[in-house]
């Protein structure tokens, strides 16, 4: 009984109550609770629509991140996907950061019962209720994890976290990339392979970066969709014009769906390699993948 009060306080402090207030921008409604402990600690409402501007901001992160990746970059949209189809918002919950740890959480199951209609199915993130876009791009960071469950049941921090790091360059300002140069010496080594298959967000630095500045892939962020994305203060959610590796990214993600079928008859099934996909051997097809588009040398 303890245990089960334990389970419930803790959905309860962590979720917005049934009387949460709902916030829609386009596909994304943002759920948030306007008092107690899991309502956005910044309550500024500068634009004075009883709305606090961050709840407005998180929804304007994502929708830019998605305009840039689907629109621009043609990355598959995950609403819509074979995995998620039928599939037609995306519900931002705002939790409270004590109970959380974490800023941000990205499910890959759907949620059938939508909040906002429960008719409808949605995609769910989970956002603090510390966050403040205008100096985190949890929104974004989260949103790459669905474009990322959408496109391949392929699993791994490195991959996941790792790449989803490397997509907060699409809002934010990142001052010095890391150098490629010596990218190519050392996707040949298996220690480099071990040392990337251990870590997570920093496999960003280890891997996805320099990968992106090696294949030379700088692209633009087309001046149309940095007007367009501006924070209820004015200011822009796109920090600079320069984005490394958005078509690098792409191509890797499309590697990894295209390798399902290598891993499942490396496990023997389907359902083996989905019980075994953090085992290194699922992570070495993978690799394998990545492997073959750097050598390969233009996207
Ligand atoms: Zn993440």
């Amino acid at each position: 009984m303890k245990i089960l009060l334990m389970v419930l306080g803790f959905l309860f402090a962590v979720l917005p109550t049934a009387e949460a207030a709902i916030y829609q921008q386009g596909i994304v409604y943002v759920i948030y609770d306007e008092e107690g402990a899991a309502a956005p600690k910044n309550k500024t409402d500068i634009n004075a629509n009883g709305v606090p501007d961050v709840v407005e901001d998180i929804a304007t992160q994502i929708n830019a991140a998605r305009e840039l990746f689907k629109d621009v970059f043609n990355y598959p949209d995950p609403l819509g996907s074979e995995r998620y189809k039928n599939v037609t918002s995306i519900e931002v919950d705002i939790g409270a950061k004590e109970v959380m740890k974490n800023n941000g959480y990205a499910f890959s199951a759907v949620r059938k019962n939508s909040k906002h209609n429960p008719k409808e199915r949605a995609l769910q993130i989970q956002v603090a209720n510390t966050i403040n876009p205008h100096k985190n791009s949890t929104p974004a960071h989260e949103y790459f994890h669905l474009i990322q469950h959408g496109v391949t049941r392929c699993r791994g921090t490195w991959y996941s976290e790792g790449m989803a790091k490397w997509s907060q360059d699409s809002v934010t300002k990142i001052k010095k990339y890391p150098d490629g140069k010596n990218l190519p010496t050392l996707l040949k080594s298996k220690t480099f392979e071990q040392e990337v298959f251990k870590v997570s967000y920093d496999a960003s630095n280890l891997l996805w970066y320099p990968l992106a500045v090696n294949m030379n892939d700088k692209a633009k962020i087309p001046s149309s969709l940095m007007k367009k994305y501006k924070y209820v203060d004015g200011a822009p959610v796109f920090q600079d014009n320069i984005i490394y590796g958005a078509n690098v990214m792409r191509e890797v993600l499309k590697s990894f769906k295209a390798r399902e079928a290598l891993l499942t008859k490396e496990f023997g099934s389907w359902d083996e390699w989905i019980k075994n996909r953090n085992d290194e051997r699922s992570y070495k097809i993978m690799f394998d993948g990545i492997k073959e588009i750097q050598a390969k040398g233009k996207i």
